[in-house]
């Protein structure tokens, strides 16, 4: 399996690519804790450094180190002849 993905549906190939002008955006949740994650969330952000920024707050509040990270990226699907 390559990098793009490929879906063969009926008579259609279809190509996914990310959206240019669609943004992606990032969120992180602080998973550091022992028993119980911390769960802290950055909310959605639009760029890495807004996120870098929210990490660093909270870090400097709460000495948390541990963090999850999930970027939304939406797709375009791109319908092409079956081959
Ligand atoms: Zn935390």
């Amino acid at each position: 399996m390559g990098t793009t993905t490929r879906y063969r549906f009926r008579e259609y190939h279809v190509t996914t690519a990310p959206d240019p002008t669609a943004l992606p955006t990032y969120q992180a949740v602080c998973i550091t804790g022992d028993e119980h994650d911390c769960a802290a969330t950055s909310g959605t952000t639009h760029t890495p450094e807004e996120l870098t920024r929210w990490i660093a707050e909270h870090c400097a509040q709460t000495d948390h180190t541990s963090y999850e990270q999930t970027t939304h990226t939406i797709l375009r699907a791109e319908p092409g002849n079956w081959q």
